[in-house]
């Protein structure tokens, strides 16, 4: 009689499955608004093809990625229940040095999105002549729905999953998109638990932007938006323009555009406008960039930030502004958006934030764009003195590595500008221009084996 009870416990009641339907879900996925990322990808990298002439053979080795890799791993998560995960590394080029790119946490990761950022770090890590190549990665789910301990164990597993597909000569992550250096400090902790014992100190470079105690380089997380801001003063030069009373709207308050907005402040600018994915708000007399950046830290996110009027999102792209900084998501600034953008200058924060029809709407209005691998490639420089930090056993003071970024910084943007104005094209190809007359020097000097 127990026997037949036991048959006939209904279905709801059995242990939930192990393979989420999202796991399922087709890796090639377009975005919300329809675009797949590694089109977009696709068409700069074409572009930047049609202005100088590289070598054929080149062209098709550098379309797509090297290494694919594609992971599934199981995780018992506090509740009780082993959840399956689905995990990504894409290795774009190594012809200058180890992959180098982020890993992003977020439930809308997919494989395309992880082909397209690996790429753009190739171009990134060339532009500003570093001996990395290029790589991104990331985990499909939602961080913030976890407790901090079931994203360690995610993180542990995810890196033991990779296993050899990471190291510090030959692929080394970062942070990016919901990970940060606390996520960096357990990837290195457990990649130092699987190699020999003799190799556990040598081996603290597989990942860069750690915290400062587990061997993170000062100055790394505020890299990127102080890397931002370089390039807005050199613009700013060049177009002699003011800074200080200058008006500012940035999207997406998480670690760049904060920290762009909290030295943009100190240099006197005003930030007008805001938002991220819960909503969007205006203050004509400027936010306290600082009092946001603390309310995000609590809270997460913008919502019910008390200060400010709410808009919506067209209002926030249509707002009069001198400077707009997208550092939120991909693929925000398309053919709707730049027709209502009224501001000076778009300077890329976040990866991917302007499509080509965008781009194109944005040139013939006469806003100007700093390019994501320009504009935001201050991380991975900074990434960078890390990773020689310690290969080196150094230590660097802050001080040292803000110049060292400065003079990076502002090197770059004026080669791009030159090559801008010298070949008559936009900066983002003269960035692309730059980064593969690099790569196609070495290819040709090197060629390929056998
Ligand atoms: N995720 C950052 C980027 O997209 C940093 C990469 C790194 O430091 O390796 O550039």
């Amino acid at each position: 009689m127990q026997a037949s009870k036991i048959t006939a416990v209904p279905r709801t009641k059995q242990p939930a499955p192990m393979i989420d339907k999202d796991l399922d879900a087709e890796i090639i996925e377009p975005t919300e608004k329809g675009e797949n990322l590694f089109k977009l990808a696709e068409k700069q990298l074409q572009r930047a093809f049609d202005v100088i002439a590289i070598d054929a053979s080149l062209q098709t080795i550098l379309k797509q990625p090297k290494n694919e890799i594609i992971i599934h791993f199981p995780v018992k998560l506090s509740t009780g229940k082993v959840q399956l995960f689905k995990g990504y590394r894409v290795q774009h080029n190594n012809i200058l040095g180890p992959f180098k790119g982020g890993i992003r946490f977020h439930q809308n990761v997919y494989l395309d999105e992880c082909k397209a950022l690996a790429t753009w770090m190739t171009w990134k890590c060339a532009l500003q002549n570093l001996p990395f190549g290029g790589g991104k990665g990331g985990v499909k789910f939602d961080p913030s729905l976890h407790t901090k301990e079931d994203l360690e164990h995610i993180t542990r597993r995810f890196t033991h999953a990779l296993g050899n597909n990471i190291g510090p000569e030959w692929d080394v992550p970062a942070p990016d998109m919901g990970t940060n250096a606390q996520i960096m400090d357990w990837m290195m902790d457990t990649y130092s638990n699987i190699v020999s014992m003799s190799d556990k100190q040598s081996v603290k470079r597989v990942v860069t932007g750690k915290s400062t105690v587990c061997g993170g380089s000062p100055g790394r997380e505020e890299a990127t938006g102080r890397g931002i801001v370089h390039c807005i003063t050199q613009w700013a030069d060049e177009a002699r323009f003011n800074l200080a009373g200058a008006t500012l709207a940035v999207q997406g308050f998480g670690n760049v555009g904060s920290n762009t907005a909290k030295i943009l402040s100190r240099m006197g600018a005003s930030l007008i406008a805001v938002g991220d994915h819960t909503g969007y708000w205006r203050h004509p007399e400027g936010f306290n960039p600082y009092k946001l950046a603390e309310y995000v830290r609590q809270k997460g996110t913008l919502q019910g930030y008390p200060g400010g009027e709410s808009m919506t999102r067209d209002e926030f792209f249509a707002t009069k502004c001198d400077i707009f900084i997208p550092a939120a998501l991909e693929l925000q600034i398309c053919e709707h958006e730049a027709k209502l953008m009224n501001c000076k200058v778009v300077v890329e924060g976040a990866n991917g934030p302007t499509n080509v029809e965008g781009e194109t709407i944005l040139a013939n209005r006469g806003i100007h764009i700093i390019p994501d691998i320009l504009a935001n490639s201050g991380g991975v420089v900074v990434s960078y003195f890390e990773w020689l930090q310690n290969k080196r056993s150094e230590t660097w003071d802050i001080e040292d590595v803000r110049t060292r970024l400065e003079t990076r910084m502002n090197n770059t943007y004026q080669m791009a500008s030159e090559k801008a104005r010298h070949l008559q094209i936009d900066m983002r190809t003269a960035c692309y221009v730059i980064a593969l007359e690099r790569l196609q020097e070495v290819y040709a000097r090197r060629g390929i084996w056998p």
